[in-house]
């Protein structure tokens, strides 16, 4: 029985790096049926929504997608994107991994997965401005909310991944130091959760300054990183750059009613429509996607099929030192999932 899942390929390079990812999931034998949908510029241009309903409904009966880049228009009137995912299927947990694929580079041997609570902390948009004397906007006040149940269920989610994935070690990285109330709260609640993985998966407590020197001197020590919102958009960029960049890196919003795959990377307009964007971060996202759907084995596959293509060097694109367009770069990628 195929999988349904919703495919929105997206923006600029979008279409064509999501064209390549099915290519490739097709030729590795997934069960999937694609029911495509629009959203971004090509959402306008159809439904005049960068968010249509009809793009909503299909992830509601699917609840699955794999994203590519979304253009957000500009100027008022058009919801954010992000907003309407994030609270139609309650995205609670951005999850980035980061491992090394790209020969050379700095770091060798990572293989760090950072879980992000998505919903809660500073980013809630609780803001206004104070006025003083005749100044309306003398100050400004943002407002961080930490629950004990967003708190419970983002740790839990990253022990219950690192259980899965075979990982050992979850750090919850925090403030507890300073912000006593709200950190505080976000750390004593994953201690609690952390009592229920005691002797399998253990806990290690980092505070966020700290965390972000450790990650430049001794990455390799960190194995699956849990952290709050705005902690974790921040760290979440450095591990990708630690690893060589955006280039290759995927992300999935983990959500209760419903799971989001996408390419971290943006719509690239500079060289959309050229055929030579790397569709690598997409492909890992899929990947990403058959995990999460148990086809553990096949992700193994690509992924692996993918490595050699970049590893080998010969048949890469532009921004990974080659020449190869999109199309010859998934070409080798489809062959050498026939060698392995
Ligand atoms: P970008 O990621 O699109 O591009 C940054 C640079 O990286 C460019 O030089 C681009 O050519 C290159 N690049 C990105 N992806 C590539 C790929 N797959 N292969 C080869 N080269 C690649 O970032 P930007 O220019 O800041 O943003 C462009 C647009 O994308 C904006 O409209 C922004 O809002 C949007 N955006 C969307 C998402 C998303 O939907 N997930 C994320 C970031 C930015």
């Amino acid at each position: 029985m195929a999988t349904p899942v919703t495919l929105i390929p997206g923006d600029g390079i979008g279409p064509s790096i999501a064209q390549a990812t099915t290519r490739i999931l097709a030729a590795a034998g997934a069960a999937i049926e694609w029911d495509t949908q629009v959203a971004g510029m090509a959402g306008v241009a159809r439904y005049g929504d960068p968010i249509p309903d009809s793009t909503l409904d299909s992830i509601k009966r699917t609840k699955l997608a794999l994203k590519g880049p979304l253009e957000t228009p500009v100027g008022e009137g058009y919801r954010s994107i992000n907003v309407a995912l994030r609270k139609t299927f309650d995205l609670y947990a951005n999850v980035r991994p980061a491992y090394s694929i790209i020969p050379g580079g700095r770091y060798r041997d990572l293989d760090i997965v950072l879980i992000r609570e998505n919903t809660e902390g500073l980013y809630v948009g609780v803001e206004h401005y104070i006025r003083v004397g005749d100044d309306p906007r003398a100050a400004a006040e943002s407002v961080a909310i930490i629950t004990r149940t967003g708190s419970e269920r983002i740790v839990r989610y990253a022990f219950e991944y690192a259980a899965r994935h075979g990982r050992k070690k979850v750090t919850l990285v925090h403030k507890a130091n300073i912000l006593k109330f709200s950190q505080g709260l976000f750390l004593d609640t994953g201690r609690m959760v952390a009592r229920d993985y005691a002797g399998s998966i253990a806990l290690e407590e980092r505070i966020v300054d700290a965390m972000a020197m450790n990650l430049v001197l001794h990455p390799e020590r960190f194995d699956v990183i849990v952290t709050t919102n705005l902690f974790g958009d921040i760290l979440s960029d450095q591990i990708s750059g630690l690893v060589g960049g955006l280039g290759l890196a995927p992300g999935a919003n983990i959500g209760v009613n419903g799971a989001i795959f996408e390419a971290v990377h943006g719509t690239a307009p500079d060289i959309a429509g050229k055929g030579i964007a790397n569709p690598g971060a997409l492909v890992l996202a899929a990947c990403m996607l058959l995990e999460h759907i148990g086809d553990v084995e096949r992700a193994k596959r690509i992924r692996g099929a993918l490595e050699q293509t970049i590893r080998d060097g010969t048949t890469v694109t532009r921004d990974l030192g080659g020449q190869a367009s999109t199309e010859e770069f998934t070409d080798a990628v489809i062959a050498k999932l026939g060698a392995g």
